[in-house]
């Protein structure tokens, strides 16, 4: 549901450096136990290739592995990064000389961010490719987006995937393999990332990154097990702000009489409208992107955001008014209004909501008029069936 984005990967970047090596990453055992036996037998391949939609957190366990990869003193049961060595340090201050990114320079990765032109910079590969590792224990690159590679700037590197120097390493990060160059898939080893329970993920936000139960809850559910999304979110207060904003106008919206309707549309309107920091999570890269003005393409990216966050809170209800008030939701928080709120309506009247949501989201998508999908949404939200 959510397109690859340009902007998160440098923060789950940073949040990664406050952290340490393969111990940090949560629900992906058997991609850890393969990296791991790879790692303690030294028998570590010179090319990864891990693939997984966006959020499950590609950059995380791609940093994680460089610094174990790195590491001076690794521990041995688990394999790990140590945290204290020279490299660690330098890997956890983000000034390590041994980890290049390489990522689109706009919508592509060209063959001169890799090799020099007539001996002229900023080839990367060219400047540092032959050099041992000045710290660590490996060079390590990261390609992020290989999906992104024009022709001649992946056949560039078969090359050294295929026979990297014995101290270099290459994560590739991609989607998934079925889009990525056949050439290049053959020569690496792929890791599939999987996405993590949310009940894992809601423990990992409040023990690593200090969230209250309730906050990570929504973000858990919101970013659906993907756990390079859900950092992302809790890194960044706007978020929980703008969420709230939208629970208050959903609890305000779930209980207004019919009459109210074209005043919710409006509202609706401007809610979605004030949506910054959630959106910027599901911006797709320019590539990606359809037809219509960036105003245009905004503006929906940021409904998409708020139905999302509607969908949520109707299916709170749903489920409330279905098991009579005995089930896990979204917003813990307002636990007790909302079960009175479940009680105004049965679960066709909460059911009926959630698909007129879907409704407006598929009108979205096909471009309709955003003032008839608010009003028809609203006089739907707020008109009982039953
Ligand atoms: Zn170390």
């Amino acid at each position: 549901m959510f397109s690859e984005r340009t902007i998160w990967k440098a923060i789950v970047v940073k949040s990664t450096l406050s952290m340490l090596g393969l111990q940090q990453i949560i629900g992906q055992e058997s991609a850890i136990a393969a990296l791991r036996s790879a790692l303690k037998t030294a028998k570590l391949p010179g090319a990864y290739l891990l693939t997984g939609t966006a959020g499950t957190g590609r950059s995380f366990v791609a940093t994680a592995l460089a610094q174990a990869a790195m590491c001076l003193e690794p521990t041995s049961e688990p394999f790990d990064a140590c945290g204290v060595c020279a490299s660690c340090k330098l890997f956890l201050s983000g000034t390590h000389p041994d980890i290049t990114h390489i990522s689109a320079v706009g919508e592509k990765i060209q063959i001169w961010q890799l090799w020099d032109r007539d001996g002229k910079p900023p080839g990367i590969l060219s400047r540092t490719l032959r050099y041992s590792p000045t710290v660590g224990a490996k060079r390590v690159y990261i390609l992020h987006d290989v999906e992104k590679f024009t022709p001649s700037a992946a056949n560039s590197i078969l090359k050294v995937l295929e026979e990297p120097p014995s101290y270099v390493m290459f994560i590739l990060l991609a989607m998934d393999s079925a889009r990525t160059l056949p050439t290049i898939t053959s020569r690496c080893t792929q890791i599939r990332l999987s996405t993590v329970s949310q009940s894992q993920l809601e423990e990992y936000l409040q023990g690593n990154l200090s969230l209250t139960a309730s906050d990570a809850a929504i973000i858990a559910a919101y970013s659906e097990g993907r756990i390079g999304q859900a950092v992302q979110m809790a890194n960044n207060p706007n978020v929980m702000r703008e969420i709230n904003e939208v629970l208050a106008f959903s609890l305000s919206a779930a209980s207004a009489p019919l009459g109210a309707a074209l005043k919710v549309a409006e509202q609706m309107r401007k809610l979605a409208g004030q949506m910054k920091a959630t959106v910027q999570l599901d911006v797709p890269d320019a590539a990606e992107e359809g037809e219509g003005s960036t105003k245009e393409r905004a503006a929906r990216f940021q409904f998409t955001a708020l139905f999302e966050l509607l969908m949520l809170f109707y299916r709170d209800l749903l489920m409330l008014s279905a098991t009579a008030g005995n089930c896990k939701i979204a917003h813990p928080a307002h636990r007790t209004e909302m079960i009175s709120l479940s009680q105004r309506g049965g679960p066709f009247r909460w059911q009926a909501c959630l698909e007129a949501i879907l409704i407006a989201q598929r009108r979205l998508e096909a471009n309709a008029s955003i003032s008839l999908i608010t009003e028809v949404l609203s006089m739907s939200l707020l008109e009982c069936p039953e």
